[in-house]
């Protein structure tokens, strides 16, 4: 092992991942799996360390008894190997979100190893391919694959060196704690997996056996499962408060299996914070784990995104949700889309029986609205092949804003000549510069009392006819 170890440090990232991998040779993941090579395609290493194992120590469960004292102990341990890997392995080596002394480094590389997920350098490599290339094919454990994919189906599966994003990890490879980790992982990882939870509970109280099948392999299993989750269940149940273009998302549930890297939204947009939950009633462990470190002089540097530049971002996925709620509602015809009609014409159609009403310039259709007009047939009726800007805007009555986003509703055209919005109709056609405030789509907004038909001043109503 520490033999193989100096060339493989110097190596790009790919090389822990197989030390028999040839580059000239054609990976095996290049070869369509059939029924003759299915098992070339398993990594068996993985399968027995994350599958055989567990159940082995599932099945010698049933004849070991479960004394009180080990089972607490396991419960302490799987919190311990837990943060090794999201406050060592995650926050601290992959994302440099806060710096850590060296006996809380030395703490965190050992504890993460009990955890049985693979070294620090190898594990930060591709969880950083995993940021940079999110859902994609370079993404060692993208969800689009699949949630079983992204859970264990990567591990279990053997993957093409050369398909995952290259990442620099050059700050990994300058850590002695890091490299020593790696050199001696075998080691690490049958010490405090499993030997190291044993004595305990063997010099405590006498338990070895129960110490190595709870405390050992079963809790080994849970703290796996319950990282895993990181990967999985955080790109596929929850809200996307940040930004919705990728999969990762926020959820409670999450956050209570994965000490609290369950708001993963929020920890794609703002990876090198030392915080996967802004709130303090959110489920964050890991967070308050290293506030206490700070505060005991452990550990320093605490990244943190200012908080007007998180608002900014929730904001902005908070008005794309309006935009989109926006266009599946009704605004009326476009303006620019709807034919100029003459005052003449205008007149002459009211005349013919076809309810028309002009109010700002536009002409509106009310035929099959006068009988449901809260005021009234009568007052609706009046002002039939009239100009009812006035009227409508304070003269008789001031309509409501629901009843401007209504008429609008009803428009079918522009009169000639007549108002602004006819000027402004040309002005759109000549394509002169009018600035109007328009969502992600290009629709304009129109905001309640900005209404083409809404008249700031209401007029003077007596000669309104
Ligand atoms: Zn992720
Ligand atoms: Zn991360």
């Amino acid at each position: 092992m520490a033999s193989a170890a100096p060339q493989q440090a110097a190596q790009p990232a790919s090389a822990p991942r197989s030390k028999k991998y040839d580059p000239t040779k054609p990976h095996i993941t290049e070869q369509p799996m059939t029924i003759h090579n299915w098992y070339k395609h398993i990594n068996w290493i993985n399968v027995t360390l994350i599958l055989f194992v567990p159940l082995y120590g599932i099945i010698a469960a049933f004849w070991t008894p479960l004394q009180w004292k080990t089972a607490v102990w396991a419960v302490v341990y799987y919190f311990m190997t837990g943060l090794g890997i999201t406050a060592g392995y995650h926050r601290l080596w992959a994302h440099s979100s806060y710096t850590a002394t060296t006996p809380l480094k030395i703490f965190l590389a050992a504890m993460g190893g009990g955890a049985v997920e693979g070294s620090i350098r190898w594990w930060a490599r591709d969880h950083r391919a995993h940021h940079r290339y999110t859902d994609t094919d370079k993404d060692p454990y993208s969800v689009r694959k699949g949630l079983l994919y992204s859970h264990f189906g990567w591990m279990v599966m053997k993957q093409n060196p050369k398909r995952i994003g290259r990442t620099d990890i050059s700050d990994l490879n300058d850590d002695p704690i890091v490299v020593w980790q790696h050199r001696n992982y075998l080691k690490t990882v049958i010490t405090m997996g499993l030997i190291f939870p044993c004595i305990v509970t063997g010099l405590g109280w006498g338990d070895w056996k129960g110490g190595f099948i709870y405390a050992g392999i079963l809790r080994i299993f849970f703290v796996q499962q319950a990282t895993f989750c990181v990967n999985s269940l955080a790109h596929w149940l929850g809200d996307q408060p940040f930004d919705d273009r990728n999969s990762p998302r926020d959820h409670v549930i999450t956050a209570l299996a994965t000490l609290g890297e369950g708001y993963h939204n929020f920890h794609h947009e703002f990876p090198s914070d030392y915080r996967n939950a802004i709130e303090w009633h959110q489920y964050d462990p890991t967070k308050w784990t290293i506030w206490i470190w700070k505060q005991l002089g452990l550990a320093y540097d605490l990244k943190q995104f200012k908080q007007n530049e998180i608002e900014k971002g929730r904001l902005q996925q908070l008005q794309k949700k309006l935009d989109q709620k926006r266009q599946q509602l009704d605004w009326g015809i476009p303006l620019e889309q709807l034919p100029i009609i003459d005052w003449d014409a205008y007149e002459a159609e009211a005349k013919d029986g076809r309810a028309l009403i002009a109010v700002a310039g536009v002409v509106h259709d009310v035929t099959d609205f006068i009988k449901e007009h809260p005021g009234g047939k009568a007052l609706i009726t009046s002002a039939i092949g009239k100009d009812a800007t006035a009227i409508f805007n304070g003269g008789v009555y001031n309509h409501s804003n629901a009843a401007h986003n209504l008429l609008s509703t009803m428009r079918v055209g522009v009169l000639r000549g007549g108002c602004e919005v006819e000027i402004w109709k040309r002005a759109q056609r000549e394509n002169k510069d009018i600035s109007f405030v328009s969502d992600s789509a290009g629709q304009k907004i129109i905001r309640a009392g900005s209404q083409v038909t809404r008249i700031a001043e209401p007029i003077a109503s007596a000669d309104a006819a």
